[in-house]
């Protein structure tokens, strides 16, 4: 048999590997257009602020080590530029001797990854504009930051996009002693986070004062003599002299070789699969950034691009062109970012996700600690839980904390992958010793806060939508201390711990919205007075998740106006 598979990198190396592993016979060539095979995208930006010293290091495999190992025949600088299915071959250049031939395949994979999009930005392609993809990218943006910072003393970064690149290589910048701006189209940094908890990301960005710009569009790049690249002009006419420019909007499937060959392509611009990775054409399968998958809460197909998949589809269809046959189960989005001290990490589908399609959800909030609070070094989390209010499935998780993090969103990705509820979350049995964790982990207590819910112990207030109008009376049932140092006014002020002696202080025909500062004073307190026949509502996450709501709506509007 002879394995054909276009694209080097996470998916196509990885299905190389697994298919060389199964089969000692196969021929399997491997036919990638880049200088490099094998290589970390993942780790680019880390180079570029130099947390990953050494450029070889991201340099995984070579065309020869790969051939020594698994008897691949690697070809880079090898691009194919079409496929005949008929005849079962591709049509290949060689940028090495500018020669084009045909390679025959009995099964063909399609790993061709995806490519940054470019907006339709008058002036971006002038010097010192870039976008970031492969090795030879970086490169090009190490040695124009080296040439501007030999010019000037603080160059000034400009980058358009607050994704995950784009705040990776925020932090990169700020590292190397740039000054950053970050301009995004949407009312928040981080789009695949719901607002109030990327609000957590965009103030740690201005604690290490990166500018952040939401709600705009760059719309050109026009000449400055006193910049490197130019001023970049957004459309509502603000100006942001540039020494270095990062386009990170996002990627497109690189799929338009495929579609010529008759090869099915979904709206969203993937190459549509079936749950053995094969497309509808025989013989021939796709993978990675270039395919749509289905994502495991919301049933729709989507283009999710992240390594993880690509590399797990790589290993699946080696397995089902080798007799194996084996499912590809799905794609939750589980993904993650450092900004500075914090970290950012999201599975399943949030909550704006979940609104768009028409789904009901309901979310809680809360701020656990990443480990036991009297041993040294616990931080909050914030965590944002989102389930079905029928029948408890766990749906989604946002978390954004100093540590921890990752061990949290982690295990509720497994959770949403085992179509778990809120209950089987209060029963799972995590690590616990205190420099680790908790005796209720922060999952755990995530899932109790919501089975509270669903089993209506307690009814909760959206902090993102807060209860107004005269049937509700705000109650703050923290100390003086914290109260003095800022409350949601108008408020009545009675400490929890005061509550049951001062009850007659409180109306029995209006509806009590309860909050403290993190969620849990104020849910004991609604214990005490539904018991004592108050209509009350916990505010979810209480007066830390109504800061940060505030602080996002706050930016949103103010991006507006
Ligand atoms: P790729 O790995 O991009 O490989 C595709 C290869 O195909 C390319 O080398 C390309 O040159 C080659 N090719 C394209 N067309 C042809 C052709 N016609 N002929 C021959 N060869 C061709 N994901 C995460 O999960 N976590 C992260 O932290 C993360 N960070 C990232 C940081 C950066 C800067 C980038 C760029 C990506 C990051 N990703 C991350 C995404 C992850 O790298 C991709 O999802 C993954 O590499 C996709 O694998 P792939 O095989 O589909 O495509």
């Amino acid at each position: 048999m002879k394995i054909v598979i276009v694209g080097g990198v996470a998916g196509g190396a990885s299905a190389a590997a697994r298919a060389r592993r199964l089969s000692e016979t196969a021929e399997i060539v491997v036919l990638e257009k880049g200088e490099d095979v094998s290589f970390a995208n993942c780790g680019l930006p880390y180079h570029v602020g130099g947390e990953i010293s050494e450029r070889s290091a991201l340099l995984l495999q070579t065309p020869e080590s790969l051939h020594a190992r698994f008897n691949l025949d690697v070809r880079v600088r090898h691009e194919v530029l079409s496929i005949d299915p008929q005849g079962k071959t591709v049509e290949v250049k060689s940028h090495k001797d500018g020669s084009v031939y045909r390679e025959s395949y009995d099964e063909l994979i399609l790993s061709p990854g995806a490519n940054p999009m470019i907006p339709p930005i008058e002036g971006h392609d002038r010097d010192g504009v870039f976008s970031l993809r492969d090795l030879e990218d970086m490169d090009r943006i190490m040695a124009w930051g080296t040439r501007v910072a030999g010019k000037r003393t603080s160059p000034r970064a400009l980058i358009v996009g607050a994704g995950f690149i784009g705040l990776e290589m925020a932090e990169q910048l700020h590292r190397i002693g740039m000054k950053v701006t970050l301009v995004e189209a949407a009312d928040q940094v981080l789009p695949p986070l719901d607002g109030e908890m990327a609000a957590l990301v965009q103030a740690e960005l201005s604690r290490h004062e990166v500018v952040v710009e939401l709600s705009e569009f760059v719309a050109q790049i026009v000449e400055n003599s006193d910049a490197e690249v130019g001023d970049v002009v957004t459309q509502s006419g603000k100006i942001f002299p540039a020494d270095l420019v990062i386009l990170s909007v996002g990627v497109r499937p690189n799929s338009a070789i495929a579609a010529a060959a008759g090869i099915a392509v979904g709206h969203t611009g993937g190459i549509r699969v079936d749950d053995h990775l094969r497309t509808n054409l025989e013989n021939i399968w796709a993978v990675g950034d270039v395919i749509e998958s289905s994502h495991l809460v919301l049933g729709t197909s989507v283009v999710i691009p992240l390594g993880g998949p690509a590399n797990r589809q790589g290993r699946i269809v080696a397995d089902n062109i080798l007799g194996r046959s084996t499912a590809y189960q799905g794609t939750l989005g589980t993904a993650i970012v450092r900004v500075f001290d914090l970290t950012a990490a999201v599975t399943g589908a949030s909550e704006k996700m979940l609104s768009r399609a028409d789904r009901e959800s309901q979310s809680v909030f809360l701020h656990p600690g990443s480990h036991a609070g009297y041993y040294p070094g616990a931080h909050p989390i914030a965590l944002k839980l989102t389930f079905d209010p029928g029948d408890g499935r766990v749906l989604g998780l946002q978390a954004v904390g100093r540590d921890g993090v990752d061990k949290r969103v982690d295990v509720v990705a497994t959770a949403i992958a085992g179509k778990m509820t809120v209950d089987n979350l209060v029963n799972l049995e995590l690590c616990y010793a205190p420099p680790f964790g908790s005796a209720k982990d922060p999952v755990n207590l995530a899932g109790m806060v919501a089975q509270n819910v669903l089993r209506r112990l307690v009814r909760n207030a959206d902090p993102t939508k807060l209860p107004s109008g005269d049937q509700f009376v705000y109650l703050d049932v923290r100390g003086a201390e914290e109260r003095a140092k800022g409350a949601l006014l108008p408020s009545l002020h009675i400490p929890l711990d005061a509550l049951r002696g001062r009850l007659g202080e409180l109306p029995k025909d209006q509806t009590l919205v309860v909050y403290c500062q993190s969620g849990q004073r104020s849910y004991n307190a609604c214990r005490i007075l539904s018991q004592n026949g108050f209509e009350c509502m916990n505010l979810s996450g209480a007066y830390k998740t109504w800061l940060t709501t505030r602080e996002h709506q706050a930016l949103a509007h103010a991006e507006r106006v």
